[in-house]
């Protein structure tokens, strides 16, 4: 077989993550390749440093992105913090909740679940039942933003909850990091991570983390090793920095133009400004809510704690998502994502994250989904929906 040089369809992609990345995310990471210690590389990799720390709104030391996607990230936190024996309050409202119950497994520690229905937040007074039922509970573990219902729990309380009752905060904020308020100083977080590929618009590959002191000197206390070689923060620091030293030894060859993406993403955050960003999102978010309502489609979740970054769309009846998805990429490279677990065949779910976010996007996504419901014959109002859209986009 004679292979010939891959050239992907160009699509716009707004489903769950990867989102649409940026040209000048692409021709960064095209740049050439230079030495992982090279003097102009270390430099590079302190202005990361401080750019993470930015979009987290953070000061903390300990701040770095992990060199594996997001799911990496999550692993970081808790192979670093949990030890054979500690039990951690895991909070599963999705997906992502249940892998966190199963890195608290493999960690050797104790899950305590708390469940709550797919479509809802974490309840705020289950998790205080269960801290006051559980003193000496190692950890409370949480997904701000669960990207497999659209849902957005209440971090700033959930920290808070943590703190009081001496247990270390664990979040994902995956799919909010960039596209809705992260505040890890403000919140107290102990422990945050979070990836790329969704409102920063960078491909996928990289996780930004960040541990406060708290979290910093619960790694230092640990009695055992850290399980995972290549995941040990003591380890990994070396290579990053942790001192005023300014001295760095080899752990692992860093992704180099991987990190040059990364760099110039949040360069593009910066340039936005972090504040900014979270309006953006909002804004077209309520655009695409304001469109859908005006067709009569509706969404899972309640208003309150809908994500602006993902929104998970119910199927008008007798639709076939799983046509309609198929259609959207044949016609118009259009990807948008399938429900999963129990909401498979429900909902859609729709991205708007980073790049993605944007009020073509929005009117784009509507008039085409407007199209394909009008084809199944789906009872909906037509001509409506760009418009009310724009409203809300271009209105006063
Ligand atoms: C996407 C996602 C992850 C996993 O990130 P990967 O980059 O796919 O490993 C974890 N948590 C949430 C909430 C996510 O949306």
């Amino acid at each position: 077989m004679t292979a010939k040089s891959f050239n992907p369809p160009v699509r716009v992609l707004m489903g769950p993550g990867p989102s649409d990345v940026h040209p000048r995310v692409l021709s960064a990471m095209a740049r050439p390749t230079i030495g992982h210690l090279d003097p102009a590389f270390v430099g590079m990799m302190d202005e990361l440093k401080d750019l993470i720390r930015y979009t987290f709104q953070t000061e903390n030391q300990l701040t770095i992105p992990v060199s594996a996607p997001g799911s990496s990230g999550m692993e970081a936190c808790f192979v670093n913090l949990v030890e054979p024996g500690d039990s951690v309050i895991v909070c599963r409202n999705g997906v992502f909740g249940m892998r966190m119950t199963e890195n608290v497994e493999r960690c050797g520690g104790m899950p305590i679940l708390i469940d709550d229905d797919w479509g809802k937040p974490v309840d705020l007074n289950k998790v205080e039942e269960a801290l006051k039922a559980n003193p000496g509970v190692k950890a409370l573990a949480f997904v701000h933003a669960e990207t497999s219902t659209g849902v957005r729990s209440d971090a700033a309380a959930l920290c808070a909850l943590a703190q009081e009752h001496g247990a270390l905060s664990i979040v994902d904020t995956v799919t909010s990091l960039g596209g809705l308020p992260v505040e890890v100083d403000k919140w107290g977080a102990d422990a945050v991570y979070s990836g790329t590929q969704k409102c920063i618009s960078c491909p996928p590959g990289l996780s930004p983390v960040t541990f406060n002191e708290r979290a910093a000197e619960a790694v230092k206390a640990r009695k055992t090793k850290v399980q995972s070689w290549f995941l040990d923060m003591s380890l990994v620091m070396s290579y990053w920095g942790d001192g005023d030293s300014g001295a760095r030894s080899y752990h692992h060859t860093a992704p180099i133009n991987a990190l040059y993406g990364l760099h110039e993403a949040l360069v593009m955050v910066q340039e936005e400004g972090i504040e900014n960003a979270w309006a953006r999102h909002a804004k077209n978010h309520d655009a695409f809510r304001a469109g859908l309502e005006a067709m009569g489609v509706g969404l899972l979740v309640d208003k309150e704690y809908r994500l602006p970054s993902l929104n998970t769309v119910l199927v008008p009846d007798g639709v076939d998502e799983a046509a309609v998805r198929t259609t959207l990429l044949q016609r118009y490279n259009l990807e948008i994502g399938a429900g999963l677990g129990a909401l498979a065949g429900k909902v859609w779910r729709i991205g708007m994250m980073g790049t993605s976010s944007t009020p073509h996007h929005v009117t784009h996504c509507l008039s085409a989904l407007e199209g394909m419901l009008s084809e199944f014959q789906a009872d909906i109002t037509t001509g409506v929906a760009t418009g009310a859209a724009e409203a809300v986009l271009f209105g006063d």
